[in-house]
């Protein structure tokens, strides 16, 4: 059995409380390195085998898999964050499929949720934005052509940006193409949840300056938007007026 464990964003008692126990239990573990916080590993049994993936290829990774799965062993397989979001996973499944392997999926708190946490903010905030997007700057690997930054900033919804820290200037370009302007509120958010956790405040039109003089170039999210300033509208569902399934609404 394989277990593809989301460890979190970074502070080592992120992690839920069912892939804490799975990563105790676990004979073989294979972490993302590059990202997941190595303290977790603290956790393993002491004759636990554990591979670093970043030094790793697709093929080695199920190699190891594949050969913990022939001595009757159980492999836990850490991903940053939540593995649904550029995880890289599927591919691993789909490989594992073709070899009868059983697995699953334990989810973990994605690094935007640590973001948002790290700013106490809220993405959805009522008036502002309801709908989050979710995205990359195009590196060295391409987003579809639909997909394009400046096409996706045409809705001015709250945007995070994953892998993008050090393509900012054409972040910037990208997202004044859109709704945004050089002064809508942003954010870096810099290994939210580490001890190291940094955030800088600036707009879209400061954001590579913010960055190049911070010295911030990986490890961070992008987050923009309206949500990032003062004013929005209050909730609905806690209004006194407002009726709701479970409480009855008073009149003005
Ligand atoms: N599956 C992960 C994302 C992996 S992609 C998740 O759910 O968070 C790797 C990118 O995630 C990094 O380049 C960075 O943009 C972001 N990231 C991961 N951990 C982070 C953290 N603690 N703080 C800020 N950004 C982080």
């Amino acid at each position: 059995m394989v277990h593809f464990v989301g460890a979190g964003p970074g502070a080592p008692d992120l992690i839920t409380v069912r892939g804490a126990e799975y990563l105790k239990q676990a004979d073989v573990v294979i972490y993302a390195g590059s990202l997941v916080n190595p303290v977790l590993l603290g956790m393993c049994r002491e004759n636990c085998k554990i591979y670093n993936s970043a030094e790793m290829t697709l093929e080695q990774v199920i190699e190891v898999m594949k050969n913990a799965e022939a001595e009757g062993k159980t492999t836990l397989r850490l991903h940053t964050g939540d593995p649904c979001l550029y995880g890289a996973i599927r591919e691993q499944m789909d490989l594992l499929d073709e070899l009868g392997i059983a697995y699953d999926d334990i989810p973990g708190v994605s690094s935007f949720c640590g973001a948002a946490a790290a700013i106490r903010g809220e993405y959805t905030l009522p008036g502002v934005s309801q709908s989050v997007i979710i995205t990359r700057m195009a590196g060295r690997t391409p987003v579809p052509e639909g997909e394009r930054l400046s096409k996706l900033a045409e809705h001015g919804a709250t945007m995070v940006l994953f892998l993008s820290a050090g393509l900012l200037e054409e972040v910037e370009q990208e997202l004044l193409q859109g709704a945004y302007t050089k002064e809508t509120p942003a954010a870096i958010v810099y290994k939210a949840t580490w001890p190291e956790e940094k955030v800088l405040y600036c707009t879209v039109g400061t954001l590579a300056k913010s960055a190049a003089e911070a010295g911030v170039r990986k490890t961070a999210l992008i987050l923009v938007g309206d949500f990032l300033q003062s004013s929005y509208e209050r909730s609905k569902l806690y209004d006194p007026t407002f009726t709701t399934e479970f409480r009855e609404g008073t009149s003005r």
